[in-house]
């Protein structure tokens, strides 16, 4: 029932068009919709929709007990997330660092975002090869405010997934660097590389 673990490379490769994924991205965003109105959504199905033949097709899918990859993605368990009483439009890199390390008893943590955004930390010109700090996230970086102030090149975003000095995002907010409120971050222990959850709880 399962496609999250890696396949083989496959000799043949079936065309799409950016048609059929704006077809499949709708019934998403129509079903993400839904379960915020608390309305009914498809559990345990898989929904797919050929674009050449106009068929759509809905399979039903049983849990595997076996598969050893499942979890990879699969929800948060409530009781492993530790609720702060921070604010995204309140709270610096630097707070955040702080009151996670405390929580945790340690002095060495990393802001772990590799499945969830990249962010900006500076600007590169490719022209004159200054670097600028910026911050923010990939993507909400406007043409003008890349084009470099020496001499008019656009920049290339120098983008990191984690972060181990939170002082390079001085006294930003987290939403000013890209992270919504309520978000649930992922902390590691650096010592004993573990895993830990942190929701910005005041948010919600
Ligand atoms: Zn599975
Ligand atoms: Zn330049």
């Amino acid at each position: 029932s399962c496609l999250k673990t890696a396949l083989p490379p496959i000799e043949r490769h079936i065309p799409t068009t950016p048609t059929i994924s704006a077809i499949i991205a709708g019934l998403q965003v129509q079903y993400a919709v839904r379960l915020l109105h608390g309305k009914p959504i498809p559990r345990s199905h898989r929904i797919g929709y050929y674009g050449l033949s106009d068929l759509f097709f809905d399979a039903a899918l049983l849990p595997t007990a076996t598969c050893t990859t499942h979890a990879y993605s699969d929800p948060l368990p409530l009781s492993e997330i530790h609720e702060l009483p921070l604010r995204a439009a309140e709270t610096t890199m630097g707070e955040l660092f702080a009151t996670v390390r405390k929580e945790l008893g340690v002095s060495e943590v990393i802001l772990d975002l590799y499945d969830d955004r990249d962010l900006v930390v500076a600007l590169r010109c490719p022209a004159c090869r200054k670097e600028t700090p910026a911050v923010g996230v990939v993507g909400k970086v406007t043409e003008a405010e890349a084009r470099c102030p020496s001499c008019t090149e656009i920049r290339t975003p120098h983008t990191v997934a984690s972060v181990e000095a939170p002082e390079d995002f001085g006294d930003h907010t987290l939403l000013d660097i890209g992270i919504p409120p309520g978000q649930i971050l992922v902390f590691r222990d650096r010592a004993r590389s573990t895993l830990h959850f942190f929701e910005l709880s005041g948010d919600l």
